[in-house]
């Protein structure tokens, strides 16, 4: 047995100590004395094992709580991060989510006591956003989307023509070709990786084809020798036009010239248009379908759509999202450098003050989710040595940043001003151990 592992074992507190801990009297209230006990037992194993710092027990076994979902700071400069929810709601969200979390009158009429269209304010408030579409509808999210629209349309074995350029991964290894084809429907690839015409979709129609499907590559982007059809091309000819535009832009946004919108594509001749709610949009998880109005009570009457209904939460928030203040990812977008640095510079005077030495370094920010790859945003961040990642990650409010170049970065973009403080506890709680 080597020095260091005598000298960890050691160090591993003992269970009672650890549950005495003030730090764990809330979650212990909270969840009950068994599942933080479970939590601590695992935590100290892992201590054991040499994965875990002694001093870390108390954040890691918080954070090993099955209890529930647990607030994190975003300090990853990434700002729609799939990992950590993308789309941070709006306080007017978040209110109207708690509103709606009791009874409400989700599919009431209560003037006249009569059922009511399920959502009716909340569908309207995105018709009033994008008045281009003939109707709208809302699932799940934009998989769900794809899915109604493929099964509804195309189900049965009809084919969608889709260029071979636009056959892609949403990440975590789910592939826009497999969902469609779960659905039953038939793949029709035409063109290449790098270019697909109008004429390659116009040979493929025939007395099979459901749709044609043009797909948003919002995750990566192909350059050279390329050329793709327009939407405008598209719907000149015999067959409906699905555009999954995926990030969720309702208009055009000059900051995200390259991301396509749910107006323009409309107008550009779109029959229906896909897209998620949780990205640019700044919303909660959903699916947004705009379209001709046959076509979306087309897709609204098919049996499928009970399956892929939202709850009451998502509209809330969704209504909330599009009739309220400015959203946290929009805010984030357009945080301007120097109000960043500023803010970046108090936190590390506030830390100065505590002892705690960083730095400031010019960094890069990116939509992240999906969305606008070749997008930057030139940002700041504050540099700490690399022990910090785990520590704060796993400290009573998790701080997430990103290592680059053997430097934690801590990017306070898309941070909560009122939540810099916070920053500055935690990393001066976990200072004394990282070193
Ligand atoms: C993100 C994305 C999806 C999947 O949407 P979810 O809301 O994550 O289900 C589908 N297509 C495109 C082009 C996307 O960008």
């Amino acid at each position: 047995m080597g020095e260091a592992t005598v000298d960890r074992r050691r160090r591993v507190p003992r269970t009672d100590v650890v549950l005495a801990d003030p730090g764990l009297a809330e979650a212990t209230a909270r969840e009950g004395r068994a599942a933080v006990k479970a939590a601590v037992v695992a935590t100290l194993q892992r201590v054991r094992e040499g994965e875990l710092d002694p001093d870390a027990v108390v954040g890691a076994a918080l954070a090993a709580l099955p209890g529930g979902l647990r607030p994190v700071l975003n300090a990853t400069g990434v700002v729609l991060h799939t990992n950590l929810g993308r789309a941070a709601l709006s306080p007017a969200a978040r209110d109207a989510v708690s509103a709606a979390a009791g009874h409400t009158d989700v599919e009431l009429d209560l003037t006249t006591g009569r059922r009511a269209k399920r959502g009716r304010t909340a569908l309207a408030a995105l018709h009033r956003a994008v008045p281009d579409a003939g109707d709208v509808h809302v699932v799940n999210n934009g998989a769900a989307a794809l899915v109604l629209a493929a099964t509804a349309l195309a189900g049965g074995g009809r084919e969608i023509i889709v260029s071979r350029g636009e056959m892609v991964e949403i990440g975590d290894g789910f592939r826009l070709p497999d969902l469609l084809e779960s659905t039953g429907a038939r793949l029709r690839e035409v063109g290449t990786t790098n270019r697909t015409s109008v004429t390659d979709y116009e040979r493929a129609i025939g007395p099979a084809t459901g749709f044609i499907l043009k797909v948003h590559p919002s995750n990566f982007v192909v350059r050279g020798f390329t050329s793709a059809a327009s939407i405008a091309g598209l719907a000149a000819l015999p067959a409906p036009v699905v555009a999954d535009i995926g990030s969720g832009l309702l208009a055009p946004d000059p900051l995200l010239p390259d991301e396509p919108d749910a107006a323009s594509t409309l107008t550009e001749g779109a029959d229906l248009v896909i897209a998620s709610g949780d990205k640019l949009l700044g919303g909660p998880q959903a699916g947004l379908l705009l379209g001709t109005a046959p076509l979306i009570e087309r897709l609204r009457r098919h049996p499928l759509a009970r399956a892929l209904r939202v709850d009451k939460l998502t509209l809330a928030a969704l209504q909330a999202t599009l009739t309220g203040p400015a959203t946290p990812t929009w805010e984030a977008l357009r945080l301007a450098p120097e109000e960043l640095l500023a803010r970046t510079r108090q936190v590390q005077a506030r830390l100065a003050e505590v002892g705690v030495e960083s730095g400031i370094v010019a960094s890069e920010a990116v939509v992240g989710g999906g969305g606008a790859p070749e997008l930057t945003l030139p940002s700041w961040s504050l540099s700490l040595p690399p022990a910090y990642a785990d520590r704060l990650r796993t400290a009573a409010t998790p701080v997430v940043g990103r290592v680059e170049r053997d430097r934690l970065l801590l990017d306070l973009r898309c941070v909560p001003p009122a939540s810099d403080p916070i920053v500055v506890d935690m990393v001066a709680a976990v200072a004394s151990v990282a070193g």
